[in-house]
């Protein structure tokens, strides 16, 4: 309760990601079968074809593969960023159905995250006591519409701040994880998203290195994307996006 715990972990994934994008492109530019096709892609190695391909801006094989996630310890705030991502598939915790009542939790408190600018402000303690009342609000409200009927928590949960903690499943392609990283392991998106958005791209580049090679955000390939809104530190983060 009341830091960071972000936990990302990566659940499955497509089997043999650049063998099957390295089809979908191959299929494109040949006459040959499928059956001869899957001998020739199998019997090579696919990595340098697909960073060409990637390299190319041939997309279309690459939606051929997804990767799901599953992320917990992150706040309602980012979660919200994230789901604006529509290429993409979500399950997410429901506060319908998983109450935040004081019984619940260790400590007595709804879990929440605290973002780490609040803690250098001195401001952690403040900031952990306003929690507990927000607590005290939601019994109270959880307790008073018990008596009127059935649907508690769905109601009580509107008096739940942004820091509250969630949990999601995300799937997304390898297609719309290269845009995601762009525009959410860039230092001018938000840091909580941009946490998890790096350690997203650490665990794809793991499980399909060639396909992630240049990931990351715009900057690591071309010219800062952002113009007068850049950071200006695109040598450090290239250098860092390129060696990760
Ligand atoms: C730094 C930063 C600040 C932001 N600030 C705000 C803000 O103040 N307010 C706010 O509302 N949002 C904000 N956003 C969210 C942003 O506007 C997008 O909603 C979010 O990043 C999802 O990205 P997307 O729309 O590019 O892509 P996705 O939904 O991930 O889709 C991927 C791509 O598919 C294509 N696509 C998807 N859907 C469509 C469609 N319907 N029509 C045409 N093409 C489509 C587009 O090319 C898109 O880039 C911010 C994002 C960032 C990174």
């Amino acid at each position: 309760m009341g830091h960071t715990k972000l936990h990302v972990e990566l659940l499955r994934y497509t089997p043999r990601p650049e063998e099957v994008v390295a089809m979908g492109a191959k299929l494109c530019y040949s006459p040959a079968n499928i059956n001869d096709l899957k001998d020739g892609i199998e019997s090579k190695d696919q990595a340098g074809f697909v960073d060409k391909l990637v390299s190319m801006g041939h997309m279309s094989p690459v939606e051929h593969v997804s990767f799901s996630f599953g992320v917990e310890g992150i706040s309602r705030a980012c979660s919200h960023q994230i789901v604006r991502h529509r290429v993409a598939s979500y399950s997410q915790q429901s506060q319908r159905y998983v109450g935040e009542q004081t019984a619940k939790h260790e400590g007595g408190i709804f879990d929440f995250v605290i973002p780490p600018t609040v803690v250098d402000a001195g401001k952690g303690k403040w900031f952990e006591e306003k929690m507990a009342v927000i607590q005290e609000w939601y019994d109270e409200l959880n307790t008073a519409l018990g008596d009127l009927g059935e649907k508690t928590q769905e109601d009580a949960r509107f008096l739940l701040p942004n820091a509250a903690e969630t949990k999601i499943v995300i799937t997304m392609n390898a297609r719309e994880l290269l845009h995601f990283f762009r525009v959410r392991c860039c230092n001018r998106a938000q840091w909580e998203i941009r946490f998890m958005a790096e350690e997203m791209l650490r665990k794809v580049k793991e499980a399909a290195p060639k396909l992630f090679t240049n990931a990351g955000p715009g900057c690591v390939n071309a010219k800062c994307p952002e113009g007068k809104m850049t950071c200006g530190k695109q040598d450090e983060v290239r250098e860092k996006f390129l060696s990760m």
